[in-house]
């Protein structure tokens, strides 16, 4: 059984998870109006993978006896100056997140909930990847400032990323 103030944490971290989805969607869209294919490309993987995060919460909540209780989804916004300020907001809503799960993690700590520590263990992971990619990516920008050529090859670079399935949905 699931205990009541972890179970609203969850759900409000479910509402994020959607939230990030929807802001990655938004500025691949942007991005693809704008004409870089391959950055569209790898927001358009976050995208998938923000809503399997979310995912992976509803099927723990439920798999602990809990309810999703679904919420509306808050407005995103739809233009960036550049895809580089898109990766810098990118690092910044990532910390934001890290913050998040970390203060859920806190929760299961007062509330002694071990199951969901062990749950949680893999995202807090997974945020150390969030934030090095994004890092990453705009370490390279900066580099190349705005060369064209350098530009595109990073265009073409992450327009080779594909759908990796997280651990706890392919079954590990
Ligand atoms: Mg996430």
């Amino acid at each position: 059984m699931l205990n009541k103030r972890v179970e609203d944490a969850l759900n409000a971290q479910i509402n994020a998870e959607f939230w990030s989805a929807y802001l990655y969607l938004s500025m691949s869209s942007y991005l693809a109006h704008a004409g870089y294919p391959g950055f569209a490309n790898w927001y358009s993987i976050q995208f998938q993978e923000e809503q399997a995060h979310a995912q992976i919460m509803v099927n723990y909540v439920l798999s602990r006896g809990g309810r999703v209780l679904l919420k509306p989804i808050a407005e995103v916004k739809t233009e960036w100056e550049s895809p580089l300020n898109c990766f810098e907001e990118t690092l910044l809503h990532e910390n934001n997140v890290t913050a998040m799960i970390n203060d859920l993690y806190t929760v299961t700590l007062e509330e002694k909930d071990f199951a969901t520590q062990s749950m949680l263990k893999w995202f807090i992971d997974e945020q150390v990847e969030e934030e090095k990619n994004a890092q990453d990516i705009i370490d390279n920008l900066r580099m190349i400032k705005d060369n064209g050529y350098g530009i595109y090859m990073i265009d073409k670079e992450l327009g080779a990323r594909t759908f990796v399935t997280p651990a706890p949905l392919a079954g590990k």
